[in-house]
């Protein structure tokens, strides 16, 4: 009998889209190309990272912070080896979590390459060379993405890593060059300056992480120079050559210009990421990409070939887990003839350093650049009580809210924690929330979400602690 589902790949997109769909009863098949359930996010993408920002945030805290909290306990000292089998055993928990949740949701699995023959045809094609025809009402992609190369500079995941190769080096390296200054850039970039790396970050454009707020990246760049990052901004990587143990890196000015040479015994590429369609047979189904190479879809998922879908990664829109996820339950419920839908004005991005970044909505700049008149309420840290016990006074919470309506807009926190802390930023924004609403709720005290209402409160110029 055949499937009413395919999903091509188990990432988040495809594990909740396979999840979501035998809720509704529907008899749901999973292809998965790898070893491990999961896709990029489990295997070498959101959890490793998370797990080294952690156990690196902790060794950092050890070194610096216990003391002045009255904890002694001399120098810590690194076993990078124990730490990287602590990361390993995290994502191995994670991906088992979902063969688990396949098994108990009844998604049959296939191990192989999955290539879409014909509309509601699937051939998996094993790593031993053997393959098998799958059929099905639907066919949802969900293969993702990969990482983005620079010509002329070969990554060899050893010395010149992407962020996978960056999750697995055996050694601290010296100095590590990092091109690009995006998220992953700046996440990875942190755990090995933590960690005891001298990290020098070339960017091409004369700013970090392109698309967050100005004004929060201003000051996060400071914090992160003062951690001992160095960026090098308006500035290309040209090329990198080997001589002997050092890897040798030609910088040039953005717009041209002379060439000076960085030495590192690292380089990480971390200049983005393209969507990954390899093998999938698009071409011959008849299946359109854009000029980037993501699939086309309509707004419910729907490919121009019926009966093919597409989500996550490999479709327009922010390469984050969070909105694969939820198109994954949107592309299954449209499916059983339910109106799954995804808000993209409200998704939610996160950078994992130490401070975090969290935003939700609308920056400063996107908000001018519409002519929107908005007010700022703006609340620092320093002010907020548990912050100061907890020796985390650095950041502050800015709300953008429409000067006319008081609709909040846009919500920018730099401060520990952002990331927990903006998804109340989220649900008030799904709400259509004013400033006023956030305000007027009863946050807990002693909690650094209270910077949050204070923010709000400042919205209209009557924050207390301020
Ligand atoms: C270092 C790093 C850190 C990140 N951190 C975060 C973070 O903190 N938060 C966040 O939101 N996002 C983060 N991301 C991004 C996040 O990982 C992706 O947005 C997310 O994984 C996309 O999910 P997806 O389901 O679309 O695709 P993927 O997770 O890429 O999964 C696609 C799956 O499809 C499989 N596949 C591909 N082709 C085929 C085929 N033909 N047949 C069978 N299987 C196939 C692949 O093997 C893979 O398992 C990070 C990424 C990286 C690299």
């Amino acid at each position: 009998m055949p499937y009413d589902l395919i999903v091509l790949g188990s990432g988040p997109g495809g594990y909740f889209c396979a999840i979501r769909a035998a809720q509704l009863g529907m008899k749901v098949a999973v292809v998965e190309k790898d070893k491990t359930f999961g896709g990029t996010c489990l295997n070498v993408g959101c959890i490793p990272s998370k797990a080294l920002l952690h156990a690196s945030e902790r060794y950092d805290e050890a070194g610096h912070l216990f003391e002045r909290m009255g904890i002694r306990l001399g120098k810590p000292k690194l076993d990078l080896a124990a730490m990287m089998k602590f990361k390993d055993a995290g994502v191995d928990g994670n991906v088992k979590g979902v063969a688990f949740l396949f098994k108990k949701n009844k998604i049959e699995t296939f191990e192989g390459v999955g290539r879409i023959a014909a509309a509601g045809v699937v051939e998996v094609t094993a790593a031993g060379g053997n393959s098998e025809r799958l059929e099905a009402k639907a066919i949802v992609i969900a293969t993702g993405s990969d990482v983005a190369r620079l010509p002329g500079i070969e990554i060899d995941e050893k010395r010149v890593v992407s962020s996978t190769g960056a999750l697995t080096l055996a050694k601290v390296p010296e100095r590590l060059l990092v091109i690009g200054a995006g998220v992953i850039g700046l996440e990875l970039g942190s755990v090995w300056r933590r960690l005891g790396s001298e990290v020098v970050v070339v960017e091409f454009l004369d700013r970090i992480l392109p698309g967050i707020d100005n004004e929060v990246c201003r000051q996060f760049r400071r914090m992160l120079e003062k951690q001992g990052l160095t960026f090098k901004l308006s500035s290309k990587v040209i090329g990198v050559a080997a001589a002997g143990k050092t890897l040798q890196a030609s910088v040039a000015p953005a717009n041209g210009g002379a060439a000076q040479t960085i030495d590192a015994d690292v380089v990480l590429v971390s200049v983005g990421r393209v969507p990954y369609t390899g093998g999938l047979g698009l071409d011959e189904a008849g299946v359109k990409k854009d000029p980037k190479g993501r699939v086309i879809v309509d707004e419910h998922f729907a490919t121009n070939v019926s009966g093919i879908y597409a989500i996550g990664d490999v479709i327009a829109g922010p390469m984050l887990a969070h909105k694969a996820e939820d198109e994954g339950v949107a592309v299954a419920e449209i499916l059983a003839g339910q109106a799954g839908h995804v808000n993209y004005d409200v998704i939610p991005n996160v950078v994992y350093t130490h401070p975090e970044i969290a935003s939700v909505g609308k920056s400063e700049e996107e908000l001018k650049q519409a002519g929107v008149d908005y007010n700022v309420g703006k609340f620092p840290f320093t002010a907020n009580g548990r912050a100061k016990v907890n020796l985390e006074t650095e950041g502050f919470v800015k709300i953008l809210a429409d000067a006319r309506t008081d609709r909040v807009l846009g919500v920018h926190i730099l401060g520990a924690d952002a990331g927990n802390m903006i998804a109340e930023a989220a649900v008030a924004m799904e709400f259509g929330a004013a400033a006023e609403d956030i305000a007027r709720t009863c946050h807990p005290h002693p909690t650094l979400s209270e910077a949050v209402k204070e923010a709000a409160l400042a919205v209209s110029k009557r924050a207390i602690n301020m």
